[in-house]
């Protein structure tokens, strides 16, 4: 894997994440491993086998300072402002005991300011080791940096977490989305973007795949959405190209409502 990222046979998809609104709020990066024999492999395959090497320090960091870079390099040649950045922080890596100090050199040296990017950690990283996930997290958090709960709900988790931590945005994962017409679901779908409110934290609802989540979700009260409704994860590229269009399609919109 060390290998890998030396011959650079990793890249960064980008998923966009909407509000309600039709704008982009934010991308959550992917990684993504062209293997020169095997073809793409998925995040779900080598993440873990990177978790028990140990490699993950090296690929953490590597996918951290890569986000970064493409936002200021989006900024610079595409003309268009992303606000917010996601990252996936895995175990390991967010355990090293200067994680974030790491965090804080690599938007340092990219320039990027600690309130655009967002960190997704999973509710068994926040229960694992309290004591240090608290003192992380305040730092993190004091740097300005946000802090997102992946895949919401299929953790064994504690609640009384979410009453302590610094937490900024519940993720409800995908399987409870995907099956929306599921009664047991919509409860738990439901519960979760009620409980958040009540809670001050933002909810996002992943996996969106169809009209009818979508419009589940808004009855719920839920404002911001990541699935293939509205974008798969894209090259870098690609994600530039989606951006704009979006924003023209936004502008035609405006025109056509302004000219009625
Ligand atoms: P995740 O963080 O929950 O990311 C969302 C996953 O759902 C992504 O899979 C995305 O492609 C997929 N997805 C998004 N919308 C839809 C949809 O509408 N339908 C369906 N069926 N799937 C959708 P992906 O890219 O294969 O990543 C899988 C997992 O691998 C991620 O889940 C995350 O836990 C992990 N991962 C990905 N990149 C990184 C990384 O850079 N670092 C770490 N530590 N983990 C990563
Ligand atoms: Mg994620
Ligand atoms: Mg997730």
């Amino acid at each position: 894997m060390r290998i890998a990222i030396e011959r650079e046979e990793f890249t960064l998809n980008y998923q966009p994440l909407f509000d309600n609104h039709n704008s982009i709020i934010s991308a959550e990066a992917l990684i993504r491993w062209q293997h020169p024999t095997k073809g793409w492999i998925s995040p779900a395959d080598f993440i873990p086998l990177a978790e028990e090497t140990g490699l993950i320090i090296y690929l953490g960091e590597w996918v951290l300072r890569e986000a970064c870079r493409q936002l200021k390099q989006w900024e610079s040649t595409s003309f268009f402002q992303l606000p917010l950045i996601a990252v996936n922080v895995s175990p390991k890596q967010f355990r090293q005991s200067n994680f974030v100090s790491q965090v804080k050199q690599i938007l340092a040296e990219f320039e990027v300011h600690p309130e655009r990017l967002v960190i997704e950690l999973t509710e068994g990283i926040v229960i694992a080791d309290v004591d240090d996930t608290v003192k992380k997290m305040n730092a993190l958090q004091s740097l300005g940096i946000r802090i997102a709960i992946d895949d919401f709900g299929t953790g064994y988790s504690s609640l009384t977490y979410l009453n302590t931590l610094p937490i900024d945005v519940l993720k409800i994962d995908q399987s409870f989305v995907r099956d929306i017409n599921n009664d047991n679901n919509t409860a738990i779908v439901g519960t979760i973007i009620s409980m958040a409110k009540h809670l001050g934290l933002k909810v996002i609802a992943e996996g969106v795949e169809t009209e009818g989540e979508l419009k589940y979700l808004m009855s719920a009260g839920c404002r911001m959405f990541q699935g293939y409704l509205f974008g798969k994860p894209l090259s870098a590229d690609l994600f530039a190209k989606f951006h704009i269009t979006n924003q023209q399609k936004k502008i035609t919109a405006n025109c056509l409502i302004s000219a009625q």
